[in-house]
């Protein structure tokens, strides 16, 4: 490859043509200043609402989420931002550069760890954080945070594991059942009402209904599904499974995974980061990767050479 040709720097950032070099002085000196004080004031006005809210005795609910600039272990920049649940309004969102952690993965925590300490050092009393599954984040409210609920997102649990078994020959009777299965937790998780166990016996009732069986004794009581009485016509033309058929076990062993019983303590407020999200997808399509460098450069006071 000649390296002539090429378009990045010899540190990896972009080598701008003349043209861009002058957008990129333009945006540095007259766009992003105009953006940043709008972005901060907006910002102060929303923190202060909350700021009222905590003197009020109220608290504040958030869900957090990262964008990477590349998934996994190539990303250069990490977004982390912070959704207020009841307004849905951003309340604090930082780019982090991988220079600041210890791999690109661990951007995410870095992100994590800054905004929330902003968050409560700007006076906002954090009730309920949301965020996904990750190691890292649970351990840091584990150890850093003990008196913060932590809420998992729902969306899409389990539904990977499900699509990977349900792809072995074996078990293709499950394939059906897999939509129906993240729908189900949603479902329990919506109509747990905060209670552990309700949620726990509400997920794994699906055990019963994949076969058919819509009435069950458990511990010595009754259960029932919770949809209406199915017809006799549809409730013979269904495909149920077959208690302890290979697909049935595999869905069996995706419902009472240990991590995941465990984690439904974590997903009995209903919360969820799909908004959020939302948001950090739109800004990806909108922000190219050399508008997120150009941020950096702000950031860090550099010049359009120091940035080359
Ligand atoms: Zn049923």
């Amino acid at each position: 490859m000649d390296m002539s040709q090429s378009p990045f720097g010899e540190c990896g950032d972009p080598v701008l043509s003349c043209q861009e070099d002058n957008i990129l002085f333009t945006s540095i000196n007259y766009l992003i200043p105009v953006i940043q004080k709008a972005y901060t004031d907006m910002q102060e006005i929303n923190l202060s609402e909350l700021q009222e809210t905590a003197s009020a005795g109220g608290n504040t609910d958030v869900g957090g989420d990262a964008r990477s600039d590349s998934p996994g272990y190539s990303a250069k920049y990490t977004c982390y931002s912070f959704m207020d649940d009841a307004t849905k309004k951003i309340i604090m969102s930082d780019l982090i550069q991988v220079s600041e952690a210890t791999s690109s993965p661990a951007m995410e925590a870095v992100g994590f760890r800054r905004g929330l300490d902003r968050l409560l050092d700007s006076g906002v009393s954090v009730d309920v954080v949301t965020t996904d599954r990750a190691p890292s984040i649970r351990k840091i409210i584990r150890e850093s945070y003990p008196d913060l609920r932590h809420q998992f997102d729902p969306c899409m649990l389990q539904k990977k594991k499900a699509t990977a078994a349900a792809r072995k020959k074996e078990n293709r009777d499950l394939q059906p059942w897999i939509k129906s299965m993240a729908n189900h937790l949603w479902w329990s998780c919506s109509g747990c009402a905060g209670d552990e166990k309700g949620l726990k016996r509400m997920w794994t009732s699906i055990l019963h209904h994949v076969c058919g069986i819509h009435r069950w004794e458990e511990d010595g009581q009754e259960y029932k599904c919770n949809h209406d009485d199915i017809g006799d016509d549809q409730q013979i033309r269904k495909k149920w499974l077959k208690k302890g058929s290979p697909a049935w076990n595999a869905l069996k062993a995706v419902v009472l995974d240990k991590n995941l019983l465990r984690d439904l303590t974590n997903m009995t407020l209903f919360k969820h980061t799909g908004n959020l999200e939302v948001f950090h997808s739109s800004m990806l399509k909108y922000s190219a990767e050399k508008r997120a460098a150009l941020h950096i450069c702000h950031h860090a006071g550099k010049t359009t050479a120091q940035c080359n």
